[in-house]
């Protein structure tokens, strides 16, 4: 192609934005637009500010999912949206390849003042990679090739990660995967026997699944991490998901008091802006898996550590601390969670509510009462998960509140809001629950009747 036509960002959006689901059915994976149009999910958002989105008519939603967890600050925090246009404006001579650029050191620093007892940072662009990186340390530091994971696990899609990732619907059809050893969550006996083979490199848990939002149980973590030492084992630590504040500490193992030797994260740290992973470790894995010049690249990736990252990290970092977001998410998860358990009280459906800061579950669960224990039948028998589907749907549709199923056949709905959240947003979702759960306790409900028209699309 060629031509005199100037780049223009703003007008192609504007000419093409509408396109956006008719170009991911011809270019991309056409099974989003479809599931999207499934469930009405198919809207045109044209904005986002703080813990909201905006369609075309100006209707604003708020964002209970956070981009999946990204948007620690709220979507455009005005210091993290400069950093970035100062690091371009600044024409840096990012990428060399050949020299240290100071904002990965400078995001380094500040992210090990945070953990104190870890020495090093690697950093890549993603969860799954900054897994990638703590799974192959603990390998090569170790000597040794087995990785423990725990049922329900997730720790990323590519072929590492996805290899101590529990779920059939991501790992069915990849095989054969590396050889790694699934023990339930919360089982200190299973660990114990499969350390006791004594090949066993490290175990990597969430210190809160999010797929389930289970809390791994008390004194667990510690129990295990010293149970690890003894074998020569390390613990690795997935805070892709849990870290940078979301559960009302820096990263959730402070709450067990447990030192992990490796931690991954990702998400949050660079505010939703920029695609960032970080592994953190002890400075003794890093001698080992960099023990030489010769090993300098030993694991490494192009745009690991790129200026864009690190200054949205530091300006992330740096929000974080002066608006006390860490101390907000322990404040707002606990009124939201304690919230939601008074009014759930009240309502036959719900069955728990759960987490830690702003990290928070909703699991739906059998009715005592013969009426609505049909309803539940109906809607198990098509799908399990079906019903926290309904509650999902109810709370868009109605309230224009977004949300999610944690995950697939599961009856648990997942909340991980932008860390600034507070009263108003809290009491706007908890009588919007309320609604849909009285909605769908009347048993002919909106909320049912989408239950209904999914189970008959499923048939068709
Ligand atoms: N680990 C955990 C605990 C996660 O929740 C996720 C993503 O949701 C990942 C790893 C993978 O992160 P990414 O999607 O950035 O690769």
């Amino acid at each position: 192609m060629s031509g005199t036509e100037p780049f223009d960002l703003a007008s192609l959006l504007a000419q093409r934005g509408g396109d956006r689901y008719a170009l991911h059915r011809e270019y991309l994976n056409p099974q989003l637009p479809r599931m999207l149009h499934a469930i009405g999910f198919d809207r045109f958002y044209v904005r986002g500010e703080g813990a909201y989105l905006y369609d075309a008519d100006g209707e604003a939603y708020l964002d209970m999912l956070a981009g999946f967890g990204v948007f620690a600050l709220g979507r455009h925090h005005p210091v993290a949206r400069q950093a970035i246009h100062d690091v371009i404006d600044a024409g840096l001579a990012d990428l060399t390849q050949f020299d240290a650029p100071p904002l990965a050191g400078l995001l380094g620093e500040a992210l090990l003042a945070r953990a104190p007892h870890l020495d090093r940072v690697y950093f890549g662009n993603s969860g799954t990679e900054s897994v990638e990186a703590a799974l192959k340390f603990a390998r090569y530091a170790t000597g040794r090739p087995r990785i423990i994971y725990c049922d329900h696990a997730f720790h990323g899609m590519t072929v590492g990660s996805l290899s101590v990732t529990a779920g059939a619907e991501f790992r069915s059809g990849f095989d054969p995967l590396l050889a790694d050893v699934r023990i339930p969550f919360g089982d200190l006996d299973a660990l114990a026997r499969e350390l006791r083979r004594g090949d066993v490199a490290a175990f990597v848990i969430e210190p809160i699944q999010g797929k389930r939002v289970a809390v791994s149980p008390p004194g667990f973590l510690g129990e295990a991490h010293a149970l690890l030492k003894r074998h020569k084992a390390l613990l690795i630590a997935d805070e892709v998901q849990t870290g940078i504040g979301r559960t009302g500490d820096f990263f959730a193992v402070e709450h067990d008091g447990v030192e992990p030797d490796i931690i991954s994260t990702a998400k949050g740290l660079s505010g939703g802006y920029i695609p960032i992973g970080a592994t953190l470790a002890r400075d003794w894995i890093f001698q080992k898996v960099y023990s030489s010049m010769d090993r300098v690249l030993a694991h490494d990736s192009t745009f690991g550590s790129n200026a864009q990252a690190m200054a949205a990290g530091l300006a992330t970092l740096h929000v974080i601390d002066q608006e006390g977001l860490i101390d907000n998410a322990r404040r707002t998860g606990d009124l939201l969670r304690t919230r939601l358990a008074e009014v759930g009280e009240r309502f036959e459906f719900v069955a728990d509510v759960r987490g830690r800061g702003l990290m928070v579950g909703i699991e739906f669960g059998r009715p005592k009462s013969l009426k609505l224990r049909g309803t539940w039948a109906a809607l198990q028998a098509a799908r399990k998960g079906l019903f926290a589907q309904t509650v999902v749907h109810g709370l868009f549709h109605q309230h224009r509140i977004l949300t999610q199923v944690s995950a697939d056949h599961l009856e648990v709905i997942k909340l991980i809001p932008p860390l600034i959240i507070g009263e108003t947003e809290v009491e706007y979702f908890v009588n919007a629950f309320e609604d849909v759960m009285e909605d769908a306790h009347s048993g002919s409900g909106l909320v049912l009747d989408f239950g209904k028209s999914l189970i008959k699309q499923a048939r068709a």
